[in-house]
């Protein structure tokens, strides 16, 4: 597995040998960089040609000499290539399927040519030792944002998702600067492409793709071989393969608040659960996200794409996925249980092997729909939860008061304290757990179309409240017939009521409903003992004639 700083390091290589190139043919080169502590704008514009300064981020523009000198001083910086005008008719991608070596080619290119908004991560290898691939478009990776991931062919004779997924990237990265939408969704999303998740079945004869293989070299199913809900681990009984196993160690790293498996010999969408018949706590929030997708393949596609009715759903080209057929050791009921993430697998085509002559059809069939599922992304709640005293990100569990269950809440990022909760407009309330703290409930809260309600929590430390807070009054305080106790905590008080001469009138399990019936005592002052377990509390009240 190439390291992340490996990868580092052949960026900036990348980086220099295209300052190099453009600086040849235009003789200027734009670089983006965060203002350094040690230069100011004063001393930066004497070498260099600003353009603008925003939020301490830097544009300007270096002729040769410029780019030698300001190399030296090692500021981190990105290299801004120039708009380009994209047709589909000469896009760098053809609609024939890719050799092995073109594939490489062209996820190296993304980068290459876009290396300000992507990046090439190898996160492990096939059992033949094939790289698996996943282009990152996140061009201000400095700002956290929502994650999603989309792969495809995870099954290697399923292909047509491959060439989609190349053309989505090509389409975000080329798109971005003229196509309003695209520029949103690149800006407000970290987005991970993964075009190939099973390379060995797709070159299985690197000749020819009709050979290409469901199953991956181990003649492993892949969507079969992930821990699974109902059946725990190894549900196919086979060991975790080398792809299983970078998968889950991506997902791992990376918590995705959304993710799409796209498969081919049907043309629907799947939601959770494949592995049991409970529905999903957020079933009407996948069923919108299915019809949205599947409407538009409708609308965009050629005549009955995607108006298949199965799996008993009323509505064309979805589908729960039990109700269709079970599947255990799937990867999207890992990912939406496991991982608390939300993942669909999308069928694109009943040809499991999309003939080349139907790609570029393909494409225009679905990727209004692409566009969509991208922007289902930014509608929800953002919430940050930190502790109350130190202000320190926490790790919470967060869920929607009466509707979530243990595998359908979110969890806050340890790092940043940061969560991300898909939801479709309406009005919530949160129950956020952290061991540790006390529950906190806020809320009701609104969420609206298209976009984030945020939401702050502050948790507070349990010991905080049992030094500070636990120890109960009593109300009314002077009495007339009846006393409470008011407390943080309801805790299983036992009670001794004494007279003002240490008597003992009564004792009992403290009454924490109905209170305590004092209305024969005689005027005067009277003792309350509360005791649980070594903690005793005396408390003092008046009773009134
Ligand atoms: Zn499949």
């Amino acid at each position: 597995m190439l390291s992340f700083f490996a990868a580092l390091c052949i960026t900036l290589q990348a980086q220099v040998e295209i300052a190099d190139s453009l600086l040849t043919q235009r003789n200027e080169v734009h670089v983006r960089f965060e203002l350094p502590a040690f230069l100011s704008p004063e001393q930066l514009t004497q070498i260099m040609s600003i353009a603008r300064i925003s939020n301490d981020t830097v544009d300007a523009f270096l002729n040769r000499t410029q780019w030698h000198n300001f190399c030296q001083l090692r500021i981190p910086c990105r290299i801004v290539l120039p708009p380009k005008k994209y047709h589909h008719t000469r896009s760098s991608i053809s609609w024939t399927y890719p050799t092995e070596s073109e594939y490489r080619q062209i996820m190296q290119q993304f980068q290459t040519q876009y290396p300000e908004i992507c990046h090439l991560y190898d996160i492990g290898r096939s059992v033949k030792n094939r790289s698996l691939l996943f282009i990152r478009i996140n061009p201000d990776s400095s700002i956290i944002k929502p994650s999603v991931m989309l792969t495809s062919s995870i099954h290697g004779n399923e292909t047509g998702g491959m060439m989609l997924m190349l053309r989505l990237a090509d389409y975000l990265l080329s798109q971005r600067e003229i196509n309003i939408l695209v520029k949103k969704l690149t800006d407000s999303l970290d987005i991970w492409i993964n075009p190939l998740a099973n390379p060995d079945g797709f070159y299985y004869d690197t000749a020819d793709i009709y050979q290409a293989t469901r199953f991956n070299a181990n003649g492993v199913d892949l969507n079969r071989n992930f821990p699974d809900p109902v059946k725990g681990s190894h549900p196919d009984n086979n060991d975790y393969q080398p792809e299983t196993k970078a998968m889950m160690q991506l997902l791992k790293h990376y918590r995705f608040v959304m993710s799409a498996n796209f498969h081919s010999g049907e043309e629907v969408v799947n939601y959770p659960w494949d592995s049991q018949l409970s529905l999903h706590p957020d079933d009407t929030w996948f069923k919108v996200l299915a019809k949205t997708y599947a409407d538009s393949a409708i609308r965009f596609g050629t005549n009955g794409y995607f108006q298949t009715y199965i799996g008993n759903s009323q509505i064309a080209g979805i589908t729960n996925g039990y109700a269709w057929y079970p599947v255990y050791g799937g990867r999207q009921d890992y990912v939406t249980c496991f991982r608390h993430g939300r993942e669909v697998t999308i069928e694109l085509d009943k040809d499991f092997i999309t003939p080349e002559a139907d790609l570029e059809q393909l494409w225009q069939s679905n990727y209004r729909s692409l566009l969509a599922w991208l922007s289902y992304t930014l509608q929800g709640v953002k919430g940050v939860v930190t502790d109350q005293m130190t202000g320190k990100p926490i790790a919470s569990t967060v869920a929607i008061a009466d509707h979530d269950d243990a595998k359908s809440v979110v969890i806050s990022d340890s790092t940043t304290g940061i969560f991300y909760r898909l939801l479709l407009p309406g009005s919530y309330t949160f129950k956020i757990y952290a061991t540790g703290y006390d529950t906190c409930t806020i809320g009701p809260i609104a969420v609206y179309s298209n976009q984030y309600t945020y939401l702050q929590a502050n948790l507070v430390p349990k010991d905080k409240i049992k030094n500070e807070i636990v120890v109960p009054q009593i109300f009314p305080n002077p009495v007339g017939n009846r006393i409470f106790l008011r407390s943080m905590q309801t805790k299983n008080w036992r009670y001794a009521l004494l007279d003002n001469g240490g008597r003992i009138l009564q004792q009992n399990t403290w009454p924490q409903n109905s209170g305590l019936d004092v209305s024969t005592l005689l005027p005067g002052m009277y003792f309350l003992y509360l005791t649980e377990g070594k903690n005793t509390q005396r408390l003092r009240f008046i009773k009134l004639p």
